[in-house]
């Protein structure tokens, strides 16, 4: 394990309302990022401020060009600062999807961009400085045992067809000693993948963007985009005009680019944070600091905050409305896994949007010759949406091979029109839900 610690700062940047306990545990201060006001000229205008956006808006201002980022609410508004913060390569879904939609060799190249991911994200935080508690190690956690098949056939194949020996099959002793609870079977481990605090992560990004000279906004909703060879973006109190467009507002918009309707469908996931643990208690939860999911596919996850407090996903919702008693939910499940832990306070809960495609790729590509977005990572962008922002980058400064592995990948609506969409989606949850059970 190999873990990065920095002084705990102060919360240097509270954010209205302190909806998560990410928020009240802040260590990184940006400069203003005042609302747009008047008309700018921009070679690029960015709208989100997630890791998409920041990242497409770092690495186009160190490449030179001259970057506004809009955002709607504050930085880190969306999925990016409220995620569970695992650090993983690979996409949303299996890599036979994609060796199905783009044949074995791209699978491979889109398998090797997933690992440059994670390592991007570790050299973004290294040579930034950014202060978001990244660590290494994360369980692959299997809950019955089709999953114990299914995970060791997964070992084999990425071994096999993709030369990816970093996953270790731990069962008995060996798991306990990474996660003390006897609800597993048995996990994958994976040294190369890890955690970290999402919103100090996806902060320390704008502060590094503003560094590089990006303009960043905040409060400045994109309300339309005027398309053509000079595209503008237009806000309530302001104008982007720019040579290019990025679209990187993920689960949180609908209908600026209405080609793009009905791609993603927006799905709510709800996470809680404990009271900070005592050293002992930590240990007997995860004592190397892995972060975990298990293998069901509506998943819980879970890891330690460097202040050990659990930090603990895994309840979803397609209508928007919080579950039932969601904080006795977590706490059941909690002390199902961890029995000394039952009764712990649960100070903290929130949700976050995530993008999900129809077949749970990433979405990216462009639309004409300046309007590029990426998308729709299925609750796996942490690492992902890094890179894309690299890609698209590079994409704008006309190397655009890499972007268009992943633009390739083919991508349909979800059926059922604006209407039937939701109870279609709620149907399909309903029965991986009652699968999950078997
Ligand atoms: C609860 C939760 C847990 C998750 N856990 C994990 C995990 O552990 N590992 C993992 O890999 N992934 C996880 N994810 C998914 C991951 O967080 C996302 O894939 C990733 O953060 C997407 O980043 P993004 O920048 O594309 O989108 P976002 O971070 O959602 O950013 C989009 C931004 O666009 C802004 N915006 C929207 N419309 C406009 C507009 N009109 N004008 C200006 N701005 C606008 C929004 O305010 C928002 O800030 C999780 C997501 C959630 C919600």
């Amino acid at each position: 394990m190999n873990t990065q610690t920095f002084p705990s700062a102060s919360p240097v940047r509270r954010l209205e309302p302190a909806a998560s306990w990410y928020r009240d545990s802040i260590a990184v201060d940006l400069h203003a990022c005042p609302p747009l006001a008047g008309e700018v000229r921009a070679d690029v205008c960015v709208i989100g401020g997630g890791i998409t956006g920041l990242s497409t808006a770092l690495h186009l201002a160190e490449r030179g060009h001259a970057v506004t980022l809009l955002e709607a609410g504050e930085i880190g508004h969306g999925a990016s600062g409220r995620s569970g913060g695992q650090i993983l390569p690979g996409l949303g879904t299996d890599m036979a999807t994609v060796e199905k939609a783009l044949g074995r060799e791209a699978a491979r190249d889109v398998w090797e961009m997933s690992r440059e991911a994670v390592r991007l994200t570790a050299d973004l935080v290294e040579r930034h400085a950014i202060p978001c508690e990244l660590s290494w190690g994360y369980l692959h956690a299997a809950v019955k045992s089709r999953h114990v098949r299914e995970l060791k056939a997964f070992r084999d194949r990425m071994a096999r067809d993709y030369g990816y020996e970093a996953l270790e099959w731990l069962e008995g002793d060996a798991l306990r000693e990474r996660v003390v609870t006897d609800v597993y079977p048995g996990a994958l481990y994976e040294r190369e993948a890890g955690h970290l605090h999402p919103l100090n992560y996806t902060l320390g990004l704008a502060r590094a963007a503003q560094a590089a000279g990006g303009q960043l906004h905040e409060h400045s909703p994109a309300l339309a985009i005027q398309r053509g060879p000079k595209p503008a973006v237009t806000t309530q109190a302001g104008r982007v005009r720019a040579d290019y467009v990025v679209l990187a507002t993920n689960a949180y918009q609908s209908g600026l680019v209405p080609e793009l309707s009905g791609r993603v469908m927006r799905a709510a996931n709800y996470m809680i944070a404990t009271e900070p643990l005592t050293a002992d208690q930590a240990a007997r939860v995860l004592p190397h600091n892995d972060a975990l999911s298990d293998a069901n596919f509506v998943l819980d996850y879970y890891r330690l905050s460097a202040s050990r407090r659990l930090i603990y996903g895994g309840e979803v919702s397609y209508d928007g409305r919080e579950p039932r008693n969601l904080s006795a939910r977590m706490d059941a499940k909690i002390a199902r896994l961890f029995p000394s832990l039952q009764g712990v306070s649960i100070d903290y809960r929130w949700g976050g949007d995530v993008a999900i495609t129809l077949n749970r790729a990433p979405d990216f590509g462009r639309l004409g010759a300046n309007l590029f977005y990426a998308q729709g990572y299925s609750g796996h962008g942490m690492a992902l949406a890094g890179l894309a922002g690299k890609l698209l980058a590079e994409a704008i400064g006309g190397q655009s091979e890499r972007f268009d592995v992943f633009a390739a990948m083919p991508h349909r609506r979800f059926p059922g029109g604006r209407r039937l969409r939701l109870p279609l989606l709620l149907l399909a949850t309903h029965f991986y839900k009652l699968r999950d059970r078997l």
